[in-house]
């Protein structure tokens, strides 16, 4: 019988379009895992709210699915709860105990059982710990991020009390914590005061035949470069979400303050939600005088980003906080240097001096300086960049999801 595994991703699909408000590291997380977990012979069922009322209830997430395999292999669910169309997460609390229910009867339908329960971010983790109680199994979570950590890292952020509060329970109610870096597994508890024996520090991780070096100049020739730009000029590459606390103010104002005077901020990420966030950075690129060296790409989907990560020169990161940071270890593995803010996981991927730079202080002036640096030498740029790529091997998926169906194997048979 193969370790089965329940999957919780209530708020956003892992088949989601990426670089949206909700749609980020996590998605890519959750469809990754799943399937190397499926490969390695586990069960995966990963459940998500449903919010479109014609999407099959059950998608196969992988070949062997597909291929109608049984027991092992990764399937999405959707469930119902609440109605099927997309929700602000502010609106999901309140059917954290639908979806649980739904999870419940769909597995009870179908006469499976799971031996863990596997939740992400807090209102999956809420559910989880009801399913996890009613099932008698182990529950490991992943918060992917934590309102008190947001709050610490940009003061001005703006948490529910309510994911507040469910948080500083749910981190004491589950078995088992997987963090992405021990400096998380730190946070937990100096703010949470969760002993560091209950946090399993699990990296997340990256497709290397995905992302790995590549010719630049073949690299723009296959990828919509913004037409007012000159085919060579020095592109400096930033993706994510578009949202405060990734800092991209710091990095319009550094370029404003770069020697470089050609230099082009290429976003990608953000979706028609994020169209207020658009007209704000904008407003601060006019106001440094940098408006035309600007370019908003949108969301890029993420099998068309290799090639914007190969034919940039140089990959920023300037976020306020980041519990992990896949951009930056999706620009490593490209060959590409990274310019990070020296915060959260950036501190763990980002090599300083050897792959890459970590900038201490959240002001412009020291992100300029690297910038400069690195579109002024072209031989530190390769130099750097190869050691990125060769730095990421640690990181693949499968050696991510090894270590996730250890732990996972090793808390159900304790359970047992
Ligand atoms: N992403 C994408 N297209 C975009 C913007 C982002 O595919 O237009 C992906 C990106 O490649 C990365 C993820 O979204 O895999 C963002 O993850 P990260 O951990 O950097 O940030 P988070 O979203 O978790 O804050």
């Amino acid at each position: 019988m193969p370790l089965r595994v329940a999957m919780l991703a209530l708020h956003t699909s892992p088949l989601a379009a990426l670089g949206g408000r909700e749609t980020g590291g996590m998605n890519v997380y959750v469809r990754h895992v799943a399937r190397e977990l499926a490969r390695a012979g586990v069960g995966v069922d990963v459940f998500t709210r449903r919010t479109d009322a014609h999407a099959p209830e059950v998608v196969p997430l992988d070949a062997a699915e597909a291929g109608g395999a049984g027991e092992a292999g990764a399937r999405l669910v959707h469930v119902v709860a609440g109605p099927a169309e997309r929700l602000e997460k502010e609106a999901l609390p309140p059917l954290v105990e639908e979806f649980a229910d739904g999870v419940y009867a769909f597995a009870q339908c179908e006469g499976r059982a799971y031996d863990v329960v596997h939740s992400h971010y807090w209102l999956a983790v809420e559910a989880g710990a009801l399913l996890a109680r009613r099932w008698g199994v182990p529950h490991v979570a992943m918060f992917h991020t934590l309102g008190d950590v947001k709050l610490r890292a940009r003061a001005s952020e703006r948490e529910p009390a309510v994911r507040l509060e469910a948080e500083r329970r749910l981190v004491h109610e589950v078995d088992c914590i997987v963090a992405a870096t021990e400096h998380e597994r730190q946070l937990l508890r100096q703010l949470y005061r969760v002993p560091p024996a209950h946090v399993r520090v699990i990296p997340l991780g990256v497709d290397r035949e995905q992302f790995r070096p590549r010719d630049r100049a073949a690299a723009r020739a296959r990828v919509a470069m913004p037409e007012s730009m000159a085919a060579d000029a020095p592109v400096v590459l930033a993706v994510g979400r578009l949202e405060p606390l990734k800092g991209l103010d710091i990095l319009i104002v550094a370029l404003a303050e770069m020697t470089v005077r050609d230099a082009q901020l290429l976003i990608a990420g953000g979706d028609k939600r994020a169209a207020a966030e658009v007209a704000r950075l904008r407003a601060v690129a006019a106001g440094a005088g940098v408006g035309e060296r600007v370019h908003f790409l949108g969301a890029v989907p993420h099998e068309a980003l290799p090639a914007y990560y190969n034919a940039a020169d140089v990959v920023a990161v300037p976020s306020f906080y980041e519990s992990f940071g896949l951009v930056a270890v999706e620009a490593l593995a490209s060959g590409v240097p990274v310019v990070a803010s020296r915060v959260g996981g950036l501190t763990t991927t980002v090599a300083d001096g050897r792959t890459g730079y970590l900038i201490p202080w959240r002001c412009p002036g020291p992100f300029a300086e690297k910038l400069d640096l690195l579109l002024g030498n072209a031989a530190l740029c390769a130099a750097l960049g190869r050691a990125g790529a060769e730095a990421m091997a640690p990181f693949a998926w499968p050696a991510i999801a090894a270590a996730l169906r250890e732990l996972f194997a090793a808390l159900a048979a304790a359970a047992e």
